[in-house]
């Protein structure tokens, strides 16, 4: 019966996946150069192409298809091929039909909106012109929760799980819980380590070719494949897959900043590799797709933050770096290099902080979903309890919700639930790379030779190759040998503090 059915559910998913690559590739020239006069024509294109995918989505011969592959191939491996497709499809085939036509669009509506509504709102500092449409989606949200929720599982589980499946909220409460604990202490030594420096030598002007000319060059060192990628600049830094081998990164170069054009693209160049390392002969089936969120951002943050941030890193780099920047790093140090970049200090917006007190903005948002899902907290009273949240958290409070509840585009879009896979992947990147570090014999002296090789097969291996054939956690306990443990991290992040 599967020789039967599983060709015609790959013939089926392969010409869906050539519509949504096509999608993607239109959004992609949106975000690199789209003339302003062509976004209406655009918008038209991607509208027509987005109900033809969803037709192919909802299409009931490919739900009996599936669910003859599901009750044919009951009594193989979970890990085989015909097994992992049938729960994968099958759930996300269940999820379209259980949500209402009406509720779909209105949602659609409702967040496309909201995102307008929120770029102004953030703009002239005002919440309440945000809040009608707040209220609006988080209600609709609710109702979405609703209609998947199982036999007893909450609204925000029920969003949770669409990002990262298997992650119950149990789970996630006590490995944050035990993060919380171990970040307090950290986050007051390191800062007051940090306030005691000088200027920082990361700040200042730093001309805008170099830096692309030094990130690009980096980006293949460490392994980025530019014979099956490429990388362009735009205004908020993403990385898209338009096919089994065009992997593109897209990033955003600042004259004022050295790092944040770096350390951009690596962590697209992290996610660009992890689209590289699937098995293109099953791209746009579940075997050829990212296990989940969280493990896309465990393979940003590691090249990221694991391995850009240290300073066996930066004992290789250095000297290409004067090579770009001859005067403006003259007479630095790599110890202070290494060290300016990774200072440590609260600070209220989420995008700018450090890898210490980054996870305390994801905690807390995930507070604050918690409670809306459950309507423990009211949209109203929202930014006041964001103000309280962060005087808990990180001893600081916003005076304007441009810098406090307005700053993440997130609600606006709809995506509740989504904040946690930033943690969860920063977790997951520092028990990979303890493990790894274990069982190659040492990173740190590899990297300093510029061997970016054995970590990265390593990933492929253990990772990568394996697309969504694991529950991402489970994934990650394969890879690792044990189950996911924030003290990774926070060994991890120790060594910043002291
Ligand atoms: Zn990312």
């Amino acid at each position: 019966m599967n020789e039967a059915m599983l060709p015609k559910i790959l013939g089926h998913v392969r010409q869906t996946s050539i519509l949504q690559s096509t999608m993607s590739m239109l959004e992609w020239d949106q975000n690199t150069g789209l003339p302003p006069q062509a976004a209406e024509y655009r918008a038209e294109q991607l509208t027509l192409l987005a109900g033809m995918v969803h037709q192919r989505q909802i299409d009931p011969v490919m739900g009996e298809w599936l669910d003859q592959l599901d009750t044919s191939s009951a009594q193989e491996d979970p890990s085989s091929p015909a097994r992992v497709i049938a729960r994968c499809m099958k759930r996300e085939f269940d999820r379209c039909r259980r949500l209402p036509q009406a509720l779909v669009e209105e949602l659609s509506h409702a967040t496309s909106i909201g995102q307008q509504v929120w770029v102004e709102s953030k703009l002239s500092d005002d919440y309440q012109r945000f809040l009608p449409q707040l209220k609006r989606i988080v209600e609709l949200k609710q109702q979405e929760a609703d209609c998947l929720a199982d036999p007893g599982q909450s609204r925000y589980e029920v969003m949770l799980d669409s990002y990262e499946e298997g992650a119950t909220v149990d789970r996630i409460q006590k490995i944050f819980g035990a993060l919380r604990e171990s970040l307090v202490p950290l986050i007051r030594e390191g800062s007051e380590r940090c306030a005691r420096l000088g200027p920082s030598v990361v700040e200042g002007h730093f001309p805008i070719v170099p830096q692309q000319r030094f990130s690009k060059w980096v980006a293949e060192r460490i392994g980025f494949d530019f014979q099956r990628g490429r990388l362009d600049q735009t205004e908020h830094p993403f990385c898209t897959t338009l096919g089994p081998h065009d992997h593109r990164i897209l990033t955003r170069f600042s004259e004022d900043s050295f790092s944040s054009g770096l350390y951009g693209v690596l962590h697209e160049a992290g996610h660009g590799m992890y689209e590289q390392g699937l098995d293109p002969q099953w791209y746009g089936t579940p075997l050829g797709s990212a296990a989940s969120l969280g493990v896309h951002e465990s393979q940003s943050r590691l090249w990221e933050n694991l391995v850009g941030l240290a300073e066996p890193f930066w004992r290789w780099a250095h000297g290409p770096l004067l090579q770009h920047f001859p005067t403006e790093f003259r007479d630095v140090s790599t110890e202070r290099l290494v060290q300016d970049l990774n200072r440590v200090q609260a600070s209220l917006i989420r995008i700018e902080a450090d890898e210490v007190t980054y996870n305390m903005h994801i905690l807390i948002r995930f507070e604050l979903e918690k409670q809306l899902m459950s309507e423990q907290l009211r949209v109203e009273d929202l930014p006041e309890a964001w103000r309280e949240q962060y005087r808990d958290y990180l001893g600081i409070s916003p005076t304007e919700d441009r810098t406090g509840v307005l700053q993440d585009v997130h609600w606006s879009a709809g995506l509740i639930g989504y904040f946690p896979t930033y943690t969860l992947g920063n977790i997951y990147a520092a028990q990979l790379y303890a493990v790894a570090d274990r069982q190659l014999g040492g990173l740190a002296s590899q990297i300093e030779r510029g061997e970016f090789r054995p970590l990265l097969d390593w990933l492929v291996e253990r990772v990568h190759r394996h697309g969504q054939t694991y529950l991402p956690m489970e994934l990650i306990e394969r890879a690792t040998g044990e189950p996911v443990d924030s003290r990774y991290l926070v060994e991890h992040l120790a060594t910043k503090c002291r």
